[in-house]
């Protein structure tokens, strides 16, 4: 008999390929997706740590599965993820209804792991080495993953894949949980990686996006050599079918000019880097250990400008860090005004148990303080995304369509025309008037209107030149 399985997945995009791969192997076993908890056998909740609240709520949708499991003792519920790998035992003990916790690096667990609940082994859990707890080889295979395991139903969009390329971090920023949840830094073997990429495009994938959490760090060795970011995506590039690579996130430190005349050289790269300065101030920046100096993320970003002029550059940037002062905040604003970043994502710190910040800082920023100064910099940050969209009312961008916009996803499925989203090479984020068949493709579209988030255009029409007849 088919089972079903419900999936909810939060977090990064690493969190979103992870969800992707335990689809295809739970596929693989049997089971089949249904959208809501109440139609499916398993539940799984797959789980973010990295601020505070995306905890919380996770934590409030379990409670409310109590009465769920009480009526239904036979719907299994699993949380994966990054609370799995932080908070372990503890989730048992705040949702004790839970049947089993799964680390990031043990997903391929989980299908053994339902076979043994099922079994009535009692509920199991499996997660990965902590970065002390033995031998840093040891440590490092316990975080593996399974990433030739992929399912092009789960993905946002057909055309359009997260390709890991690197697992971990040892980068250490002191308010960061994930080199603990996600373990050592690894580069993926390249071999794997373009057989991957080799399936994707045969699936009929035409964006692929290389993830790590320093992917300009990327590195790999063996017996050949050394291969960097910047040969992968040469030999990327070489993939039929692929139209374009993008990579994320990039580290300040590591993005080296042979990277940046890579990008600009390849015309399948898109000249979009996302390149987090979290700080404007080097007293903050210190005390993040982000291993980098204002001066030097200016040094990097006029690299940046210097090699690919028309590159879109956004960043992420924490507000109300351990010790930030109003002048601290004043030198994140400057910065934003001086890198005229695309789009910049804006977080208020959240103490994080495990990091050095935790342990050795005062998060000593009121709650108000933090929220204002989010407001403040994103409306600096808006104000500057809405300028740069202003400059590109009248040009025509290439647009890889994804289907309908969030606006149209509830339209009658047989309306002829819906607005259709879908993003330029640059990541720049779309709508038009057109219809679902348009979706995967790539067309050019003039632009008319903007917001600090959307261009607003139409498709300009194909010219169809007529030979005899
Ligand atoms: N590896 C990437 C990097 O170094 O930029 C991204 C890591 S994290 C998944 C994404 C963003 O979350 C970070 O860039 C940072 O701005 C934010 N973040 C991480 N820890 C945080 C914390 N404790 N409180 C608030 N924001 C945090
Ligand atoms: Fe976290 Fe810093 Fe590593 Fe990014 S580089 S994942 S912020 S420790």
């Amino acid at each position: 008999m088919t089972k079903t399985v419900y999936i909810k997945t939060v977090g990064c995009q690493m969190n979103v390929l992870d969800s992707e791969m335990v689809i295809a192997d739970l596929k693989r076993h049997g089971y089949q997706v249904v959208d809501t908890p109440r139609e499916a056998d398993l539940l799984l909740y797959n789980t973010c740590s990295i601020r505070e609240q995306a905890e919380e709520k996770t934590y409030s949708a379990l409670g409310k599965l109590r009465d769920t499991k009480a009526n239904n003792p036979d719907k299994k519920i699993g949380v994966l993820g990054c609370m799995a790998q932080k908070d372990q035992e503890v989730i048992f003990r705040r949702a004790p209804f839970v049947d089993m916790i799964v680390g990031p690096g043990q997903l391929h667990s989980l299908p053994e792991m339902i076979s043994k609940v099922d079994a009535g082994e009692g509920r199991q859990m499996a997660v990965s080495m902590g970065r002390k707890d033995g031998k840093q080889s040891l440590v490092a295979r316990s975080h593996e993953t399974f990433d030739p395991l992929r399912d092009p139903a789960m993905r946002p969009t057909p055309f359009q894949a997260y390709l890991r390329i690197q697992i971990g971090c040892d980068k250490f920023c002191t308010y960061c949980v994930v080199p603990n949840t996600r373990g050592p830094e690894q580069g993926r073997a390249p071999s794997e990686i373009i057989s991957e990429a080799r399936i994707l495009a045969k699936q009929g994938c035409l964006e692929i996006t290389l993830l790590g959490q320093t992917v300009n760090s990327y590195r790999h060795r063996s017996d050949e050599g050394e291969t960097d970011l910047a040969a992968l995506l040469e030999q990327l590039h070489e993939i039929d079918g692929i139209r374009r690579l993008k990579f994320v996130t990039s580290y300040p430190k590591d993005m080296s000019r042979r990277l940046l005349e890579t990008v600009r050289d390849l015309p399948k790269c898109s000249p979009y880097l996302h390149v987090p300065a979290q700080s404007g101030s080097d007293e903050v920046l210190k005390r993040m250990k982000r291993g980098y100096t204002v001066a030097e993320y200016m040094e990097m970003f006029e690299r940046i400008e210097d090699v690919i002029p028309n590159a879109a550059v956004s960043s992420d940037f924490i507000v109300g860090f351990c010790g930030e002062t109003d002048e601290d905040f004043q030198k994140s604003v400057a910065l934003v005004e001086r890198c005229r970043f695309k789009n910049s994502f804006i977080f208020q710190y959240s103490v994080r148990g495990g990091t050095k910040a935790a342990e050795r800082l005062e998060d000593d920023v009121p709650r108000e303080v933090k929220a204002a100064r989010n407001h403040e910099l994103l409306e600096v940050q808006n104000r500057v995304s809405k300028e740069h969209h202003l400059k590109m009312i009248g040009s025509t961008v290439e647009v890889l369509v994804e289907g309908p916009s969030k606006k149209s996803k509830n339209a009658d499925p047989d309306a002829p025309a819906v607005q259709m989203t879908g993003r330029t090479h640059c990541d720049r984020i779309v709508v038009f008037d057109g219809n679902r068949r348009q979706a995967g493709q790539v067309l050019d579209v003039h632009i008319d209107e903007v917001t600090s988030n959307t261009l607003i255009g139409r498709v300009r029409q194909v010219e169809v030149v007529s030979i005899g007849l």
